[in-house]
């Protein structure tokens, strides 16, 4: 039998996760902030609550899928939550996952953050790739371990309620920094006579190409020699970074987005360690 589910927040996310659930036959109670949202899930067989409280006392699983922590504090804000499980898929950071964490276990609940890592497209598409990070109960894990594989996968990373959303966060920040570099070399080629589509291919072969260096940068903080087996060094690198700015300049585009991370790059160099790969720049950023 599949499990009653109750899910308060129907936005792009939270309708795509509604879907997925109904088409899998779980019973499913909904409420959102603004009501007409749930119009199109009643037609597919979802039960519309008329308040957060009759929605919460619906299911022992609720999931909330709202705009940010601050909306969720306001959503449950009184409710009642003895005796449940409350999965929170609402994008947050560290610290307010453990916060709300502990929040909703002073309130009665055992509680679950979760880290969507897809877009609402690819959320009830097993093919997709899709997952979510989840960290917090364990046992609120593995009892709804099922239910919560329905949407998309499901990777369990801890006890502790904040690494769902460190894992995801810093996931973004590295996606954040990739969209900044291809931005730019856009900008570099979009007023020539170059085929974007066809370069846009380059692009994404070029990164898929260059990604797995990252690996070496995982095993050279992993063993504190950030020199083994490098071959593209900082000292040649940051050679080479004045040859891309001189291009930003020659076809009249921004540095602006590359200049923070090669200054970085420069100073490890000015340390004494042209030897290295970028390792040492993770060193720089902490504060
Ligand atoms: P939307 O902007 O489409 O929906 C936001 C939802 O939050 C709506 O249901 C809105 O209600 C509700 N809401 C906002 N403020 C309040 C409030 N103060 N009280 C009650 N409800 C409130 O966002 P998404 O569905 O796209 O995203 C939801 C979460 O999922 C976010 O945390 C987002 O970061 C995360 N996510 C989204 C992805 C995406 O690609 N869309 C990808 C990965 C994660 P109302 O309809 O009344 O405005």
């Amino acid at each position: 039998d599949k499990g009653r589910i109750t899910l308060l927040g129907l936005g792009d996310m939270g309708t795509a996760l509604a879907r997925a659930w109904l088409a899998d036959g779980h019973p499913l109670t909904v409420w959102n902030r603004s009501p007409g949202k749930a119009e199109p899930l009643a037609a597919e067989g979802a039960r519309v609550a008329g308040t957060v409280a009759e929605a919460v006392a619906a299911s022992d699983l609720v999931v909330l899928c709202l705009l940010d922590d601050a909306s969720v504090g306001a959503v449950l804000d009184g409710v009642d939550l003895t005796g449940k499980d409350v999965v929170n898929l609402t994008t947050g950071t560290p610290g307010e996952g453990r916060t709300r964490g502990a929040w909703v276990e002073k309130r009665g609940g055992r509680f679950l953050d979760g880290g969507v890592m897809a877009v609402p497209e690819m959320i009830g598409d097993p093919e997709s790739g899709a997952y979510v990070f989840y960290s917090g109960s364990r046992d609120l894990f593995d009892a709804h371990r099922k239910a919560l594989a329905v949407p998309a996968g499901t990777r369990y990373v801890g006890a502790d309620a904040g690494y769902a959303a460190l894992y995801d966060v810093a996931l973004l920040s590295a996606m954040t920094g990739m969209f900044a570099g291809v931005s730019h070399a856009f900008a570099l080629v979009r007023n020539e006579d170059v085929p974007l589509s066809g370069f846009a291919d380059m692009l994404v072969g070029w990164l898929t190409a260059m990604a797995p260096y990252t690996h070496g940068i995982a095993g050279h903080l992993e063993s504190g020699d950030y020199t083994e087996g490098v071959t593209s060094n900082l000292a040649m690198m940051t050679e080479g970074n004045a040859t891309l700015l001189r291009t930003a300049e020659e076809q009249k585009v921004s540095p602006e987005l590359l200049t923070p991370f090669m200054a970085l790059m420069e100073r490890r160099v000015a340390d004494g360690h042209g030897d290295e790969d970028t390792t040492g720049v993770v060193d720089l950023l902490a504060r």
